[in-house]
């Protein structure tokens, strides 16, 4: 072989070897947290994964803050029946800066505050044509039924990014939207509490708890609030609620009884399922509603239909919310009418004891991780 063909042959070589290198360091460059199985706290890996791919009609963000909830921690442990498509990044809620957009994407910019909806749907549908998106056959949640937050950068479709309020930080828009949008849908589009009625929210440090006694506060509602110690109790008073039970020390629908005078209340925010069932079919109004729209401690329960049909109450199911009522939610917000609660942060690596954090139920309001 020449001199001039060697030379060539090895410049041609380290044109490709550095073409490589760069397919290698674009494809592989962002650090994730990922669940290869389903397990405790330690199966959530911080690893390098490849970018997200940002196709026509999408918005790539590069996060900032995510927020634990407790979606996350059943899609860790995993729920018999309910399939995950593992490996996946979980984190319903992120919010942080447009770091690219797809050639059909006009109206955000490189560099915009933005905020990611958890809802997924198909936008087609007759629920999603609507405006019921969370009733869309093909309902799903960012974080659970494609890869979420937890990650440097997210690609998502336009309708899932919004802009951030104006005011707010990366943790407090992370914080908002799906205890926000889950509380909301309970209390305004199932219960439709009105002023002066009486609300029972359980758990009120959680963070459906504490996003729930604002809201009801906001329609007018007398709010009485339940935690498992009185530095909660008094955060949630700090929050507006009225009356303060302390469900370890005190018998839920005794104390309710007290307060509403016998009455009971017109709606329970039920969210904690099989050990407080029964003490919120007893704290029931005629006429009253429980809405729940979770089961932390178990979701076998009884019920005895003739309380029910006698005294007239009603028991609805209610699945986060329409993407409509994040833009309502958003509203008050900005009026400063609602606000999200911050218990802690934590580093993106941090993320299982973050999830070991939320799983003891210290926080009143909600865990971040920054990234
Ligand atoms: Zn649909």
């Amino acid at each position: 072989m020449s001199l001039k063909c060697q030379e060539e042959l090895q410049r041609g070589l380290e044109n490709c070897l550095q073409t490589l290198t760069g397919v290698i360091k674009t494809v592989v460059s962002m650090k994730a947290v990922q669940i290869h199985q389903h397990g405790g706290p330690e199966v959530l890996k911080y690893e390098e994964v490849a970018d997200p791919i940002c196709g026509s009609g999408d918005v790539l963000v590069q996060l900032k803050a995510a927020s634990i909830n407790h979606l996350d921690l059943w899609v860790r442990q995993g729920i018999p029946g309910w399939k995950v498509s593992l490996p996946l990044t979980p984190g319903c809620d992120g919010a942080g800066v447009v770091a690219g957009k797809g050639e059909l994407i006009k109206d955000l910019n490189v560099g915009d505050k933005v905020l990611v909806i958890p809802n997924v749907s198909c936008g087609n549908c007759e629920y999603c044509v609507n405006g019921d998106d969370n009733l869309c056959p093909e309902y799903g949640i960012v974080g659970e039924t494609c890869n979420g937050c937890d990650a440097e950068m997210i690609a998502l479709p336009r309708r899932n990014i919004i802009p951030i309020p104006k005011g707010l930080t990366y943790e407090e828009a992370a914080a908002i939207p799906l205890v926000f949008m889950t509380a909301w849908h309970m209390l305004v589009t199932k219960a439709q509490v009105k002023p002066e009625q009486f609300v029972l929210v359980l758990a009120a440090g959680s963070g459906v708890g504490s996003a729930a006694i604002q809201i009801a506060k906001l329609h007018g509602a007398k709010v009485i609030a339940t935690a498992g110690n009185d530095a909660k109790l008094e955060k949630a008073k700090g929050l507006g609620a009225d009356f303060l039970i302390n469900h370890y020390k005190e018998p839920i629908s005794e104390m309710v009884k007290q307060y509403t005078e016998n009455r009971g209340v017109d709606v329970v925010v039920e969210h904690v399922g099989k050990a407080t069932w029964e003490e919120s079919l007893k704290s029931l109004a005629k006429g009253g509603k429980i809405v729940t729209c979770g089961a932390t401690t178990g979701s076998e329960v009884s019920i005895n239909l003739n309380y029910i049909f006698y005294k007239h109450q009603q028991i609805i199911g209610s699945t986060m919310s329409t993407r409509g009522e994040l833009f309502e939610i958003l509203n008050f917000v900005r009026q400063k009418k609602l606000k999200p609660v911050i218990d802690k942060e934590f580093m993106l690596k941090e993320v299982a004891d973050a999830h070991r954090y939320v799983a003891e139920g210290k926080q009143f309001g909600k865990v971040i991780l920054t990234i």
